[in-house]
Parts: C-alpha cells; structure tokens; sequence
C-alpha cells in the first residue's frame, strides 16, 4: 500500500514546542522579535504559524501610508483618554496606557529596519528616536512611505526566529485543552493549504493573533468587486471563535467598526481629513459636521469632544443620506486649491502626487477607480460611503479578548491576574485585534502588544517548564474533524452529475452568502441601514443557530475550499457572539455603528459596563454578563 499523503488521507505531523505563535500579522511580528531575546539561554523553543506568507499577510498586507499610533512626547494618558472618548467611554485605560508608554520603540525600530518616515524640513536625516520630527497627519499618526511596511517588519520577526521556526500556510483550526485542566490550552490543530498535510502542535503556551472578522456581513462588493473589503478578507474570526471555543471569556463583541471610506475602493480617508484638511460634503456642498453639529449634544461627553467619537461622526453622515441629501463626498478638489494658494506649480504637482500616493502605499484599488472614473481629485469629488461592519480590536474598534493587564496602573484586581496579555484560560495569550476593550493601537501598537505579550508568554513557559502538555482529544478524532469537509465531499460527490448542486453537502461560498444575508438582514447591516431590534435579533439567532448545524455539513472540493470551510466555520461563531452581544446590551452605544432601535439612546447609567461572554463547546451555548467598567485617567479638562 502506497504511503504516500493525498487529499483522502493526509499525512499527520505532530510536534511539540514551548511557545506556538498562531498568525503572522504585526502582533505576531512583533512577538517573534522579541521573544528570541528573552528565551536566550532558557532552551525555549518557539514556533511561529502563518496561513499566508509572513512577506504580505495580515492587514499590513497592501502597506500603509501612516503610522496611526506614534506618541513622540506626548503622555500617554492623554492617548488613554482619546481611545476612551472615541470607542463611548467603555475601554480598558490601563491597557491603552501599557501600549502608549510602549509603543514608539516599535516605531524607532521600523525606522532602523528601513521604514522610510516622512520628515518635517530639515529633519530628513535625523532619526525620531534622535529628536527627528515626523509629518504628522494628525496628532498620534505620522506619515510613511508604507508600500513595504509589511516586508519590512516580516524582515526582522524572521530573523530573529529563524525560518526553521517559521511554517507559512498553515491554517490553525482549533485549540485544543489540556485533558487534566479543562481551562488550560495544551495544543492546536490545522492544516496547510499546500500539501495534505494536518499539523498538531503541543504547547506550554501559545499567541492566538488571527486578526479581526471580515466577510460576516453581505459587504456592499458584490459580484465582480466580491473579495473587496475595507479590512483583509483573509481575516475571518479565528482569533475570536478559537479562544471562544477554548473557554476563553471575549469582551464588548457588540462592538464594530463602521469606518466611512472612499467609495468602491475602501481607500483611506485620514491623509484627506488630516493632511491635506479635505471637508465632507453632502450633494448640496454642505458641510454635514457643520450643519448636523446640534446633533452631537444628544451625546454627552463623547459627542462634545474636540474630535467626536467616530460613530457619530458616521451618525451625522448617516443622517443626511437619509434625509435625502446624499450622495457625500470628499471635497478634494476646494481642500488642494486652498493649498495650491500658497505653492508653486512644482509644490502643486508635488502635492497632487501624495494624494495618489496615499492611496498607491495602501489601497491600490481606489487608484483603479480613480483612473477607470477619470477622477482627477483635483478636479473632481469622491464619493464617501460607510462600510459593512468589521470586528477588530486593533483599529477604530475594541471588540476581542479579556486579558490580564499591566500590574502597576492601579487597575481593579479582575484586570490582573498574572501574566500580562494572558487571556482567562491558561497559556493562552493575545494582542492586537485579539485584545477587546481597548483600540486605536493600529499597526505599531499592535506590534508593541506582541512584544509585551511575548515577554509574559516566557515568563509563563519558564515558570511552567516541567508541566508537559496532554491534549484532551485523541489525534485521530481532531485529523477526522479537520478533514470531515473533505470526507463528505469524497463520499457524496458521485450522487449528482452537478458538482456544486448536492442534497448532501453545502458549498462553503453558499454558507457564506447564508452567514452575509442574515447579518445584513437582522444584525444591523448597511440593508437596514445598520438598525436593529430584539425581534430581529431572535430571527437571528434562530437562523444562526441553524445555520451552525449546517456549517458542520460544508464540503471541501480541494485544498483552498477546506480553508474556505473553516474561515467560515471562524466567521459564524464570531457573527454569533456579535448577534448575542448587541441582544444582551439594551441601549445603543454606538449610534452610526448600529442602533437598537427598541433602545434607540445611550444608557449612561445601566450600561457603561463591559459585557463580557463565554461559550461552551460542548452544549454551543453563550453566556453572557455584565462587567463594572472604571476609568483610570481623568476626563479631559
Ligand atoms: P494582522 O496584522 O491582520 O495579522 C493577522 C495574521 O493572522 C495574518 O498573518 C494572517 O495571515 C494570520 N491568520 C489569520 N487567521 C489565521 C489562522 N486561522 N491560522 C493561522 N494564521 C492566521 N494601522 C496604522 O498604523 N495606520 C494606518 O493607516 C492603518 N490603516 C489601515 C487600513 C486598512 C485598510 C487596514 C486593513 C488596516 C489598517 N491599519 C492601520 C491597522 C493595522 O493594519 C492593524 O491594526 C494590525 O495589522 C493588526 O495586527 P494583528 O497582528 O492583530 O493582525
């Protein structure tokens, strides 16, 4: 019999490390390079898994054009406060305050690694870290030549690891608990997209850093523009629905991320709004902040802000398109006349080169729109549109994991409970989108987050060092449960002469459209114009819970349809927390992002508390409860 692996019978390779990172985006980049320095000498070994290759993936893949979080001197309570004020008052301030206090050595590496960051005149060559001053856009981001941000920072995560240590293309599927502790981590499973090989990794401690949710709601692309979204399709709920499936408690996953992008290219707004002081406009040339502004004193303090939080700005945008006075736009060609003013034609071209640049480093398909609509910015507006909601925790967002916070910041004891970035089941640590209740690190503060993890995971493995990892589900049971999309595949695919058209299986792309239609339809998506309530809400969940049944029945033609398959099993627990979340949560915390309109108003006193839930795997059940939420910092004066 021949021994060789196919696509019915993989071949199964199991190995055990100390540390298993899970993801190769900046957090996980960020741990790889700092771990090596710590596990020096300890005999530690540390293995890193990427789905993608490391060069291009995660939210980093496209570029960047700005780094959004960099505090160059400025306290970072004051950064606290502004994470605070734009997610409406309900974040973790000794989290936020942790990344602010770390996260311009992030920054001062990237330089040195090669990270080109545009310069205010006469600091060209004068590194930041040596008091060089960046172009800021606004007051935590600074502008870079970010086409190569991801290849940059990929760069030294893979030389401190070592590529021995590093396997790309391998989707993580599932954590598994230790058979003696049910609320401890003691291994993973996946799969790699390649070859038909399953992969079990035995570990003392592991970084669960997928990234955030994309595609749980029906995106505005559709057809052609399918797979264009504003966050990176290939992010699909891992993090949330692994950790959830571990035991791990998840927090404000009621939270999502509207963010108001340019039209049908997602290309970014900030270099616009910030840099070049563009105004958004509706159909009549009005200025919506303006003229909607009484609107935000319904929504003390966060509406009354200096900059309010970014829901309402989005509440503001929305109401005049359902006024009747859109569409909105980006008013670039009044914003580069009035800069023009004082320039020369050289200066002008110049300028009129950053706009497309901002869109070359980061989002090369809005510069596609730009040229297939003729749109010369300087000429012509750009329509803006909100998006389809996204779940992160790194972005304008803070939906994720409940982690152990830094000890010294005077936080409640529920906050702390050891290991710094360790969620509630043991050795299982987060950061970046994976950390809920806090936002706004962006690319350099999760990076930062990595690393703080990092030093907490070694502290972890060594502290644990003769404790050896028993996994409480036999190997061949988890390679069964991997493969089942491919076992129904081979085992029905012969009953109709229409591959796609099967009374046995359904295709992970139909499951997908299911998952999008009921998210769109009746958990607050751009169909209803993000408005929902407890009635829908139960529609939901009744359709949801079906529709978990049949996720279990998804087939797999090939090797890409079985990732497809598990993205979307990822995706339809993450869209499951998010529909239980805003059911449990009666009031409207983020108007802009989603209203409940059976609770259309922010309930101050019931509800500026976390809510917080776990989910039994066994039974498939959430539970979902309430967590007393303090400030740390003081409000802004
Ligand atoms: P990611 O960097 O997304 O990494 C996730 C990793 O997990 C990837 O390597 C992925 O391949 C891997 N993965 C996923 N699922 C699995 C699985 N099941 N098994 C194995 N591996 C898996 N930041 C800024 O600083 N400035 C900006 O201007 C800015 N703009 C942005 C604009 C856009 C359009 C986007 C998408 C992001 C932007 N960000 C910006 C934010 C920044 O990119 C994120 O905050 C940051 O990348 C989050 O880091 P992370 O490690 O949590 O996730």
């Amino acid at each position: 019999m021949s021994t060789e692996a196919t696509f019915g019978n993989p071949q199964v390779v199991e190995e055990t490390v100390d540390i298993l990172l899970i993801g190769g985006g900046m957090a996980a980049c960020g741990a790889a390079y700092e771990i090596m320095r710590w596990t020096e000498g300890t005999g530690l070994k540390v293995k890193l898994v990427d789905k993608a290759a490391m060069d291009r993936s995660g939210a980093v893949a496209q570029g960047l054009s700005a780094i959004n979080t960099y505090m160059g001197g400025q306290d970072p309570a004051d950064y606290a406060r502004m994470v605070a004020n734009d997610l409406m008052g309900i974040t973790r301030d000794d989290l936020a305050y942790d990344v602010g206090r770390h996260v311009d050595d992030s920054v001062h590496l990237f330089e040195e690694w090669g990270l080109p960051i545009w310069k205010q005149p006469g600091d060209e060559d004068k590194p930041l870290k040596d008091g060089g001053k960046p172009v800021r856009s606004g007051k935590w981001q600074i502008m870079i030549n970010g086409e190569s941000y991801k290849v940059i920072v990929a760069e030294a995560a893979k030389k401190a690891l070592g590529m021995d240590n590093i396997q790309e293309r391998v989707f993580i599927v599932k954590l598994v608990n230790d058979k003696n502790d049910p609320k401890r981590v003691a291994g993973a499973v996946g799969f790699s997209v390649r070859d038909h090989k399953v992969y079990v990794y035995k570990f003392k401690a592991c970084l669960l850093v997928a990234g955030g949710a994309v595609n749980i709601f029906r995106p505005r692309s559709v057809g052609e523009g399918t797979g264009r979204a504003w966050y990176p399709v290939w992010n699909a709920g891992s993090t949330y629905a692994m950790a959830a499936e571990a035991g791990a408690e998840l927090t404000m996953m009621e939270n999502r991320f509207v963010p108001a992008r340019f039209k049908d290219g997602y290309g970014p707004v900030g270099a616009w709004f910030l840099l070049f002081k563009a105004k958004a406009v509706n159909a009549f040339g009005e200025v919506y902040m303006e003229r909607n502004k009484e609107m935000l004193k319904q929504y003390p303090p966060y509406g009354l802000a200096h900059v309010p939080a970014s829901c309402l700005r989005n509440h503001l945008m929305l109401h005049e398109m359902k006024e009747g006075r859109g569409p909105i736009y980006m008013d670039t060609p009044t914003a580069l006349a009035k800069l023009a003013e004082t320039m020369t034609p050289k200066e002008i071209k110049h300028l009129e080169a950053e706009a497309w640049e901002d869109f070359l480093d980061m989002c090369i398909g809005q510069a596609g729109v730009w040229a297939g609509e003729n749109i010369e910015p300087e000429k012509k507006p750009s329509e803006l549109m909100p998006t389809e909601p996204y779940l992160l925790g790194s972005h304008s967002g803070c939906s994720g994991i409940w982690v152990s916070g830094p000890e010294d910041l005077g936080a409640p004891d529920d906050w702390h409970w050891g290991y710094r970035s360790m969620t509630t089941v043991k050795g299982l640590f987060t950061a970046g989108d994976g950390v809920g209740a806090s936002g706004h690190k962006f690319s350099s503060g999760s990076h930062a987050e990595g690393r703080i993890a990092a030093k907490g995971m070694v502290k972890f493995a060594l502290d644990n060092k003769d404790w050896v990892p028993e996994l409480d589900t036999p190997v061949n049971d988890l390679v069964e449960e991997i493969y089942r999309p491919v076992r129904t595949f081979l085992q029905h695919k012969d009953y109709t002469t229409a591959i796609d058209i099967n009374p046995n299986y359904i295709t992970p792309r139909m499951l997908q459209f299911r998952l999008q239609k009921i998210m769109d339809e009746y958990v607050a998506g751009v169909a209803t114009w993000y408005q929902t309530n407890g009635k829908m809400l139960a529609v939901a969940e009744e359709k949801l819970e079906m529709l978990k049944e049949d996720a279990l029945k998804m087939r797999a033609k090939d090797l890409h349809e079985l990732l497809r398959a598990w993205e979307n099993y990822h995706r339809v627990l993450a869209a499951e927390a998010h529909m239980k979340h805003i059911q449990f949560r009666e009031e409207s915390r983020y108007p802009g992002f989603y209203y409940r309109m059976d609770f259309n108003f922010v309930d101050e006193k019931n509800w500026k508390c976390f809510v917080n839930s776990t989910y039994d795997r066994k039974t498939k059940k959430w539970n979902v409860f309430k967590r007393p939420h303090v400030d740390l910092v003081s409000k802004p004066t």
